[in-house]
């Protein structure tokens, strides 16, 4: 034979492990070896330029830091000089404060946090306890109950101050004092103790540490804070909240002498950021359906009477206490905690606002701020006719998706899936519809996919469905598919497939099921001569081919081919279906390289060029091979030449019509 040797060495160079590429079958094909490695050079500018491979520049081993640090550690040092605010001293035990401690955390929603200054010296929370324990009490009786007791509504006063809501007979708002004692006596629990615990637990899993309390600075304010006391028994008398009243009281100044650093501050803003989950531990601090309200109540009325300005200048929802502590949350992205106990006026740490202001403006992160607007969520599209699955088809299916493949559109989608995405994608669904019987979703680059773009796309699917038409999705998020699952039962919930490939086939079969019925050919076993490369084969041809075919038959999941085995035999499938896998580079996900029906060749570039299977070919289930080995394809040219030249133009149009839907399908991807 002129392509290739009966002793496997290649015939160029002798070589007997040649340079291989893997093919879309999974073949083994020699590549051209030219003796001396072949290196692409880079050209630049029309100048040969090549890079000295030989000697590779050295990596500089040395740590750097992160511009993040750098800019962190700037804003430290320009704060920390500054002698503006006082001492917090109607609790007296806070006048022991060190003016000088001065620390500022950043942590990303991910749990990855940037220090500057003292981020791990321990203060008491005060205030910041409040959005807290707001969210304790949501858990426990849910947001309606809690509003009848406690409202949302700023007050533009003093965090003290002694103002109700008498029209609702109710306080303000849970971040005043007033709010604050009775959302803690709204907390549920069986003495003080236990309840106390619920609160410790779930501050220290905010955190993602075990806190502690700091008795002095509790011992100090239960015996000198008669102001909160007087609010306390004022609602008592007004039916705001109901006895035990000292118990509630204690609770209120037990959770605020809870002892934190900026960064258990900067972790429970990142918990909050990232859903109420700890980032770090995992744990949830907060069911996440009250993130959002804890967070508003932070926006509105966290930051004393000094929150609207606070808004307009930072535009973070954020809590501060008058032990110097102050946390600010991006939801989504990531939460800051900073420490100094200088106060100024309103109550709130000097440093802290400041360089929350300046963070805020130097990134851009006012939450109103929103310089960008919603990507593209379809990266493209294509119809079934331009791009096919790896199903090799046999004839007649082909003809039928040559046809109506144009029937199936994949949509390839990426990033996140919220409802300004979800409405662009489902508009583009619903202009496409007329054209479609099948809507393939490919969801191998989605990010995440919240409630409402779940809830529309459902709603379609409905329509979709009772207008006769598909929707198929594929490589969906782990967590994407479990909600869609949810939400789609009996709505198509067996429409979820692992890959895009095995999507496109369900799509495909299901059209050559509904326009030609026999032509998948199921069950049954087809003939040699109706095999596709020999329906030009007279039945004499046949006749005289047969002899030198062989016949296998494979069990479902045995091995037709192996991987490493010399290339030395062409394959006709007889009945059942067969694929060819390949493990992807994660080394866990599998990715279909081919699949073929009964009357396709498969194995065919082996006798073009020899060398050794880089795939495993599989009988899918139960299956019947014609083999022709090289032994008797050599002979076949030695007794029947004209047979023999037959065959081999049969299998050059097999080639060329593999190659011409490759091309088909690149051009349709680009
Ligand atoms: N325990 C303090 C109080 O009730 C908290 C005040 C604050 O941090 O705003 O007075």
């Amino acid at each position: 034979m002129f392509w290739r040797s009966t002793d496997g060495k290649d015939k160029r160079n002798g070589s007997t492990s040649p340079a291989t590429a893997q093919s879309a079958n999974g073949e083994l094909s020699s590549a051209p070896s030219f003796g001396a490695p072949y290196i692409v050079r880079p050209v630049i500018n029309g100048v040969g330029h090549a890079p000295n491979l030989d000697e590779p520049k050295p990596v500089s081993a040395r740590v750097i830091t992160s511009p993040i640090d750098v800019w962190l550690k700037g804003l430290h040092d320009k704060y920390r000089g500054s002698d503006h605010g006082h001492l917090a001293n109607y609790i007296p035990e806070l006048a022991n404060a060190d003016p000088e401690h001065f620390g500022i955390v950043l942590a990303a929603a991910d749990g990855k946090s940037y220090a500057a200054g003292h981020s791990e010296v321990l203060f008491t929370i005060q205030s910041i306890s409040k959005p807290l324990v707001y969210g304790l009490a949501l858990e426990d009786h849910g947001p309606e109950a809690v509003l009848r007791r406690v409202g949302v509504e700023p007050t533009g006063e003093a965090f003290n101050s002694i103002v109700m809501d008498e029209v609702n007979n109710r306080p303000f708002n849970p971040m005043v004092n007033a709010g604050a004692i009775a959302t803690t006596a709204l907390i549920r629990g069986n003495g003080v103790e236990e309840r106390f615990k619920r609160i410790l637990d779930m501050f220290s899993r905010y955190a993602g540490r075990q806190l502690a309390v700091d008795e002095s600075v509790f011992a100090s304010e239960q015996a000198t804070g008669h102001r909160n006391r007087a609010i306390a028994y004022l609602q008592l008398n007004s039916g705001m909240i109901e006895e035990p009243v000292a118990e509630h009281l204690e609770l209120y100044f037990r959770q605020c002498a809870i002892l934190v650093s900026a960064r258990d501050l900067a972790m429970m803003a990142a918990t909050l950021a990232n859903n109420g989950v700890n980032p770090l531990t995992g744990q949830q601090a907060i069911a996440a359906e009250h993130v959002k309200t804890v967070l508003s109540v932070m926006a509105s009325c966290g930051m004393y009477d000094y929150s609207g300005e606070w808004v307009y200048r930072v535009g973070l929802p954020a809590k501060s206490g008058v032990g110097g502590g102050i946390f600010a949350v991006l939801p989504g992205q990531f939460g800051v905690g900073t420490f100094s106990p200088l106060l100024d006026d309103h109550g709130n740490s000097h440093r802290g606002i400041e360089v929350c202001k300046e963070l805020s403006q130097r990134f851009h992160l006012h939450v109103y701020d929103m310089h960008f607007v919603a990507d593209n969520i379809v990266r493209r599209s294509y119809r079934g006719d331009g791009v096919t699955s790896k199903r090799q088809r046999g004839v007649r299916e082909r003809k039928v998706l040559d046809a109506c493949g144009h029937r199936i559109v994949a949509y390839e989608l990426q990033g996140g899936l919220y409802f300004a995405t979800a409405e662009q994608l489902v508009r583009r669904i619903v202009d496409d519809a007329p054209q479609s019987a099948y809507i393939l979703l490919d969801g191998r680059r989605i990010s995440r996919a919240d409630q409402s773009a779940l809830m529309l796309l459902r709603d379609l699917n409905l329509t979709l469905q009772e207008e006769g038409k598909i929707l198929v999705l594929a490589d969906l998020p782990a967590q994407m598919q479990t909600d869609w699952l949810a939400l789609n039962k009996g709505v198509g919930e067996d429409l979820c497939f692992a890959d895009v490939d095995s999507a496109l086939e369900f799509c495909e079969n299901r059209i050559v099921l509904e326009t030609d019925p026999e032509a998948m050919g199921k069950g049954v076993s087809l003939a040699l001569a109706e095999m596709d490369i020999l329906r030009t084969f007279s039945p004499e041809d046949i006749a005289k081919l047969a002899p030198y075919i062989a016949t296998s038959s494979y069990e479902a999941g045995a091995r037709i081919i192996r991987e490493g085995d010399p290339a030395d035999r062409l394959y006709l499938l007889a009945s059942g279906t067969a694929s060819v896998n390949t493990v992807l580079d994660d080394g866990k996900r599998q990715a279909r390289l081919a699949a073929f029906r009964p009357g396709v060749a498969f194995g065919e570039f082996a006798l073009f060029d020899g060398g050794r299977r880089v795939a495993n070919v599989v009988a899918e289930t139960a299956s019947v091979c014609y083999v022709l080995d090289f032994g008797n394809l050599e002979r076949l040219e030695a007794t029947e030449p004209a047979i023999y030249r037959r065959l081999l133009f049969a299998l050059g149009r097999l080639l060329t019509d593999r190659l011409r839907r490759v091309t088909a399908e690149v051009r349709a991807l680009t």
